[in-house]
């Protein structure tokens, strides 16, 4: 008997746009469908917005901002942490409703759910804490005070490879400061967020505070929102070439712009290294998610005395992996987002081994149905390779063999990105080196995955603008105003 869980979720799933608290079709009536990678098939039709619908969410938006920026603190601090227990008590749900729509395996999505509910929580906490100061002036004769403002209407853009945590770790923040937004989802999974603006409804938001636009034009629709003046922030997590055209866009309004935008991790991996521990991470950092993270590792850079030993342990591992739909118990590797994607790594796959690399495991793209490439593992990449200066945003490791400390960090270095790196070594004072002269906003030492909601997650270089998570998570959302007044 086939399991009825998906079918009675997905029937759960709103299929219109959010606009204020009121779910409606778009204008015009035309839908957009999404499809489950591991199969191809449909799994549901939502509403497909035009650039008047972005308009129109945008209206409700500013139409709620005043409100809800007077709102109490405290009073928006118990909304986002009902939010919080509500996803908590449907964890299962939108993990799998995340595995239909996006492809990882199951057990990642339960992951993403505990990390993504997180910065509802974390910031449900940090809400009452936004504080400003006062101050005698320099010279005795005037009071300075300081205080804190949310910007007002947000526009926020999330991709598609962290369905649930890429809308939280924008919305929760946001609306911690007392700010309403705009949210505009990635096409290809746009029910997370659905769903995710509904529980937040049953947690008692007000509307208009939170909209969701979902669209397959979202050149046209975010262009229309991001013209408006009424607008004072964007918020975009995707890619670089994105990024760079938001950016423009946003310097008509002078918007504030936060940018979450590609990578190029190093994974740089020293003769002292624990081995053991390194192999561990190294699974982690390059095949969770199937390699689609903007903090994937990239780049292996493995000493040379230690490369060839290293690059066995991690053959070995990986031939353990399984690959298959998400929904299966036991799978590791589930379906790439589409067949562009299967065939961006195999293209760089053949690259890499054209100019010289050793194709270790895997590297033969698997038929359909389902957009599927196997876990592959590359050693001694020659440095003209193209997967070494692209992100390859797939299950590939790629190792690179290093010579001494220098070396390390001119070839970590090499690149536009600067997300984060991966640093292995038992040498204390070596890490503490590496922390000086990695140009990376964020650094795992002697970790695989460094994320957290209590963290500023945030890249340098062409990695973006802003941190998310942490005190600097809710700063972005926030002006500040300073006020000048005699000696009373
Ligand atoms: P993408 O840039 O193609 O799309 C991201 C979002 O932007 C989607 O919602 C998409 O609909 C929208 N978009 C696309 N074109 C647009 C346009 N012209 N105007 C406005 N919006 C537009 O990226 P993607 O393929 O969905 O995601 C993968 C990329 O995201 C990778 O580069 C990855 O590194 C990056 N990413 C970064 C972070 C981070 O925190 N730094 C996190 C996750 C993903």
């Amino acid at each position: 008997m086939t399991d009825p869980r998906p079918t009675q979720l997905l029937e759960a799933v709103p299929d219109r746009l959010h606009i204020a608290g009121r779910w409606r079709p778009a204008a015009g009536g035309a839908t957009l469908a999404v499809t489950d990678p591991a199969t191809g098939d449909v799994l549901k039709n939502v509403a497909d917005a035009t650039p008047d619908d972005g308009l129109a969410a945008l209206t409700a938006a500013a139409d709620a901002a005043a409100r809800w920026a007077r709102t109490a603190p405290r009073e928006r601090a118990e909304i986002l942490r009902r939010a919080f227990d509500l996803l908590m008590e449907r964890k299962e749900d939108v993990a799998l409703l995340m595995t239909l729509e996006m492809g990882k395996p199951l057990d990642q999505s339960r992951g993403e759910v505990a990390y993504g509910g997180e910065f509802l929580r974390w910031f449900s906490e940090e809400a009452p804490r936004v504080t400003g100061r006062y101050g005698i002036s320099p010279e005795g004769t005037g009071r300075m005070i300081v205080t804190r403002h949310p910007v007002g209407p947000c526009y926020l853009i999330t991709p598609w490879n962290f369905p649930l945590a890429m809308a939280t770790r924008k919305i929760a923040p946001a609306l911690a400061a007392g700010c309403t937004v705009v949210v505009k989802p990635a096409e290809a999974t746009p029910l997370t967020t659905l769903y995710l603006a509904r529980i937040l409804a049953e947690a008692g938001l007000p509307a208009g505070v939170v909209n969701v636009v979902t669209t397959s034009s979202p050149g046209p629709v975010s262009e229309a929102i991001i013209a408006d003046p009424r607008l004072r922030k964007l918020s975009f997590t995707g890619s670089t070439p994105v990024g760079r055209t938001l950016l423009k866009q946003a310097a008509g309004g002078i918007l504030r712009t936060s940018m979450e935008l590609g990578g190029n991790a190093p994974f740089v991996v020293f003769d002292d290294a624990d081995l053991d521990q390194a192999v561990e991470g190294a699974l982690a950092a390059k095949f969770r998610n199937i390699g689609q993270a903007c903090t994937a590792a990239n780049r292996f850079l493995v000493h040379r005395s230690v490369a060839e030993e290293f690059t066995e342990r991690v053959t070995k591992r990986v031939a353990e992996f399984r690959m298959g739909p998400g929904t299966q118990e036991g799978v590791t590797i589930g379906p790439l987002i589409d067949d562009a994607a299967v065939t961006k790594s195999a293209t760089l796959v053949r690259d890499a081994v054209d100019r010289g690399a050793h194709l270790r495991l895997g590297g033969e793209p698997v038929a359909g149905p389902g957009s599927y490439y196997p876990a592959t593992v590359l050693s001694d990449v020659p440095p003209s390779s193209e997967l070494l200066r692209e992100e390859i945003f797939g299950p590939v490791l790629a190792v690179v063999p290093f010579d001494d400390e220098d070396d390390a960090v001119r070839l970590a270095n090499a690149t536009e990105y600067g997300l984060v790196s991966y640093v292995w070594t038992q040498d204390l004072a070596r890490g503490q080196r590496m922390i000086e002269r990695l140009a990376t906003g964020m650094m795992g030492l002697n970790m695989g995955v460094v994320s957290n909601a209590a963290a500023p997650f945030g890249g340098w270089k062409a990695s973006g603008l802003g941190r998310e998570g942490g005190a600097e998570g809710i700063a972005e959302y926030l002006e500040t105003k300073y006020t000048l007044t005699p000696d009373p």
